[in-house]
């Protein structure tokens, strides 16, 4: 092998909440792993805040807290202790309480810049990660027992594995010639902070208008992160508003469960599409993350769905390097493919499901919804099913974290 040639366990690419995970999952497995990451990110600033925000369902906060990154987290995490739902032409709705089953939160919202500080923060003592930003791939040589990667400074990297965590429009996918099934919802979504006249008490709120959801998520400082779905046209219209003009057109389509919304910072709007890839490993590469698949953020599960991937994987990587296999191979792979699908799936489809039933206008169609609100609403086991299902506590914990 070139005597220039670094030698590693696991190479990352992406940085983003992903990534830094499966990096963090890594951290005392022994392993040596390289996270390279392209850029330092960009926040987009809303009323003091980042304006891109996660929420973490409950599940995955506690594999956050069991991996050590929640501690620099939980001053800033807003608890959400209730979500409620309506639709546009029914009043009613449905509300789900944490209450309910026993826990004190669905989720928590928190800045997605600080959440991944918080897990970059969490590597800084492990001598085993090794972050490399900004820092990108020049070249890649696909062997049969190994990747050869050569970074734009010149570095040298050999490895039995790369994991793609580099996002939805992933450079790794297109580069190992990866197509993806897509579906453009010619929508964006507008998210910025806004303050309400009304305390939201950890209560988030969901309004499905006829162009999709328009969510109000509980932050701290009593502000609440909005993420408007709207066709692209409207879109448009709406960024193209000064701030008094996207207040009132907000106030009109929120209406006024929380009074007034007293003041809009910065926004900043997003293309709405969901997305798969066609192969989610291969041998020698692991997508996880947007980089394997995207969704709507209607019920904001995508980075949850993500990170989940990369705990799977992590744990298949550890139990690999356990009983002397190779994790960069596909029989390995495959192990965390078919771990993940039905997860990815059941959530893709959801989500699918859910767009379509509460954007089509179909006569009757909004009656029969509010009906289905009303019995989900009053059906105790099903309402507790749902719930689970959310938070992600239904789901397996890796082992390599209990
Ligand atoms: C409007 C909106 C609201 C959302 N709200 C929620 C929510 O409430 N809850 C939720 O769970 N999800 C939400 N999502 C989805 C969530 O933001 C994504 O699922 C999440 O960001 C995916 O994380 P990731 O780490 O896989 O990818 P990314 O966040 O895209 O990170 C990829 C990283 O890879 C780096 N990178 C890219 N290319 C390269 C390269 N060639 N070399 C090196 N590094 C590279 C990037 O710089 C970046 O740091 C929302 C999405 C949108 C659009």
């Amino acid at each position: 092998m070139n005597p220039m040639m670094e030698h590693v366990d696991v190479v990352i690419v992406g940085g983003g909440m992903v990534g830094l995970l499966c990096a963090n999952a890594l951290k005392d497995s022994g392993l040596h792993v390289v996270v390279i990451e392209r850029s330092e990110g960009q926040v987009f600033e809303s009323l003091s805040m980042d304006c891109r925000v996660s929420a973490i369902v409950l599940a995955n906060q506690r594999i956050l807290e069991h991996l050590g990154a929640w501690q620099y987290l939980q001053n800033d995490a807003q608890p959400m202790h209730s979500m409620k739902i309506w639709d546009n032409q029914q009043a009613g709705g449905i509300r789900f309480d944490a209450e309910e089953i026993a826990e004190d939160a669905l989720a928590y919202l928190v800045e997605n810049s600080r959440l991944i500080a918080a897990l970059q923060r969490n590597l800084l003592h492990s001598d085993s990660i090794q972050y490399l930003c900004p820092a990108t791939i020049e070249h890649i040589e696909w062997l049969s027992d190994s990747v050869h990667i050569t970074l734009d400074d010149g570095h040298q990297l050999s490895t039995p594995l790369i994991v793609g965590a580099d996002g939805a429009r992933s450079w790794l996918r297109e580069h190992a010639e990866i197509g993806v099934y897509a579906r453009d919802y010619e929508q964006q979504g507008i998210v910025a902070n806004v303050r309400p006249l009304i305390p939201h008490h950890g209560v988030a709120f969901q309004r499905f208008t006829d162009a999709g959801p328009l969510a109000m998520l509980p932050m701290k400082n009593g502000l609440c992160s909005i993420v408007w779905s709207q066709f692209n046209e409207e879109a448009e219209q709406l960024m193209a508003l000064d701030d008094i003009g996207f207040k009132e057109a907000l106030n009109m389509s929120f209406g006024p469960v929380l009074g007034r919304i007293e003041e809009v910072g910065k926004r900043a709007a997003f293309p709405l599409k969901a997305q798969l890839a066609m192969h989610v490993v291969r041998p020698r590469l692991a997508l996880i993350g947007d980089a394997a698949h995207s969704i709507h953020p209607l019920a904001g599960l995508g980075v949850n769905l993500g990170l989940r991937d990369a705990m799977v994987l992590a744990q298949e990587i550890v139990d690999a390097n356990k009983y002397g296999e190779d994790w960069g191979e596909l029989s390995v792979l495959n192990r965390y493919m078919k771990l993940r699908m039905p997860d990815v799936f059941t959530v893709m489809g959801s989500m699918e499901g859910f767009h379509r039933l509460f954007t089509n206008q179909m006569p009757g169609l909004p009656f029969v919804r509010g009906l289905g609100m009303k019995a989900v609403g009053n059906s105790g086991v099903f309402k507790h099913l749902l719930m689970k299902n959310y938070t992600g506590l239904h789901l397996p914990v890796p082992k390599q974290i209990v």
